[in-house]
């Protein structure tokens, strides 16, 4: 930790010296995903800006712990406490169990981030699974007086907080701006101000979800979940809390005003929050048919995409830009970035096999300064990327024979490579490429449709997709049950 790092903190609107409340130790929490579709970019940034915080961290010898949360009730269609609750709503179309909409897109949720070498945090917690948490943090509240029962709802009273505490400081936002703008809904005649937000909401009989409580059998809002298990498994305070700048207003104000009335002062030291993408200049979005999921990224499978893209270049693309600028994606832009990695892994590849000279000319200290000062300086990647491509001019001059390095300086220049491009960006060459293996799935889907070409008495077709995947090396046995196979070098 012989490092100053300094990050930018959304409620000073500054960047500050990051000084954790107990060091070695780091507490950050970020706000996951609402798991009732596909994750797509906008999923995407958030999960690699605080990965690269999180290696980070933990590079500079920190003990971070990384809580991550899976909403999976509460989050309604609208903020304004109305609408269906999206995971109930998708599980109502897909006449299936909540909690299995849940669980399957949270599983490919993971399976898309481990694609693009986002590590997975130490905890993540549920919504579901901590009902008790919220409903002692509304007792709390309701005890300290910043919150009323209403038809067997509980809101929070941003009036009554807003005397004596200042409610919207993170998004700037104020009481008579929030009066102006928010309008009496249908159905809101429970609560005393439009711009009160549940804490509670009882539940229609026909809401799939719900719980009993003091107050009714219901379910919990949504800004309620973090602020609960953020402290429950960070203690309160902690260090940092990430999350989309689409979250500043209403979910993180909320936030801040539900610990303040429930614990007298607020949780976080620090706020980050990364900017928002765009496809080819515009918003994403269902109804602009530019609303393109990970998979398709990585398919191809999408009109706006010329081809696919590899789970590690979208990764590369989303770090070459600093998480507080916005992002624009395109197939051009993406396509740059893919040639742009490639030159970058090519360059690692060569330092192993580089002619010994008898001089460095570079000055491996000072570029090992530059890289840190990048990071340090709020994470600011884009400059980190133009010191690491100044290394690769450099890798690749030596491997000409137009510049030199000692013998003794190649362990030192393997070593910067491995910790910033590895070990701190995320970015190593994805193993398809390396091992010339095919992965297991997809063995398993060409295996599928040989087994129903079998039933179809096709065994023409069967016998060729038997043939060329040994051809391949994989070597298919039929068994009595359908088949068994494994790979032979
Ligand atoms: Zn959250």
């Amino acid at each position: 930790m012989n490092q100053d790092l300094y990050i930018h903190n959304s409620l000073n609107r500054k960047k500050e010296k990051f000084e954790p409340i107990n060091p070695p130790y780091v507490g950050l929490y970020v706000c996951g995903p609402t798991v009732y579709g596909e994750a797509h970019l906008g999923h995407a940034r958030p999960a690699v800006t605080f990965d690269l915080l999180f290696r980070y961290l933990r590079h500079l010898g920190y003990k971070v712990r990384y809580v991550r949360n899976i909403t999976d009730v509460g989050h309604l269609e609208s903020d304004a406490d109305e609408g269906e609750d999206k995971i109930a709503k998708k599980a109502r179309l897909e006449k299936l169990e909540p909690m299995e909409i849940a669980e399957h897109y949270a599983r490919s949720y993971h399976h898309n981030m481990d694609q693009m070498n986002v590590l997975r945090p130490n905890i993540e917690p549920r919504a579901s699974g901590h009902i008790i948490e919220q409903q002692q943090m509304v007792k709390k509240i309701l005890q300290n007086g910043y919150a009323y029962e209403s038809n067997g709802s509980v809101y929070f009273d941003v009036e009554k907080y807003n005397r004596g505490h200042n409610y919207g400081k993170l998004s700037g936002r104020n009481i008579e701006e929030l009066r102006a703008n928010t309008r009496e809904l249908e159905g809101q005649q429970e609560k005393k101000n439009p711009f009160d937000f549940a804490l509670w909401k009882k539940a229609a009989p026909e809401h799939i979800m719900q719980w009993p409580s003091d107050w009714s059998s219901g379910f919990p809002g949504w800004h309620l979940e973090c602020s609960a298990m953020s402290t429950k498994y960070l203690g309160h305070p902690f260090d940092i809390h990430g999350g989309g700048m689409d979250l500043v207003f209403p979910h993180h104000d909320c936030e801040i005003a539900q610990s303040t009335a429930a614990k007298g002062d607020e949780s976080v030291h620090y706020w980050m929050h990364n900017n928002m993408v765009t496809i080819n200049g515009q918003k994403m979005g269902k109804s602009l048919h530019n609303f393109i999921t990970l998979n398709q990224f990585f398919s191809g499978d999408h009109q706006l995409l010329s081809k696919a893209f590899s789970p590690m270049t979208i990764r590369f693309f989303t770090l070459q830009a600093h998480y507080r600028s916005p992002l624009d994606f395109s197939s051009e832009a993406l396509e740059a970035a893919e040639k742009g990695l490639d030159k970058l892994l090519k360059a690692g590849e060569l330092i192993g096999s580089l002619p010994e000279g008898s001089q460095t000319d570079e000055d491996l200290e000072e570029m090992e300064k530059g890289f840190y000062q990048a990071m340090n300086d709020d994470m600011n990647t884009p400059v980190l990327f133009s010191r690491i491509f100044e290394m690769v001019r450099y890798i690749n001059s030596v491997h000409q024979g137009e510049a030199q390095i000692t013998g003794n300086d190649i362990p030192r220049l393997r070593r910067l490579y491995q910790v910033f491009v590895h070990d701190i960006l995320g970015l190593e060459r994805e193993s398809k490429d390396d091992s010339g293996e095919l992965p297991g799935e997809l063995i398993e889907m060409i295996l599928q449709i040989r087994l129903e070409a079998k039933k179809n008495k096709d065994f023409e077709t069967a016998d060729k997709i038997r043939d060329r995947l040994k051809d391949l090396g994989v070597i298919v046995k039929d068994t009595k049950d359908g088949y068994e196979w494994e790979i032979k070098r």
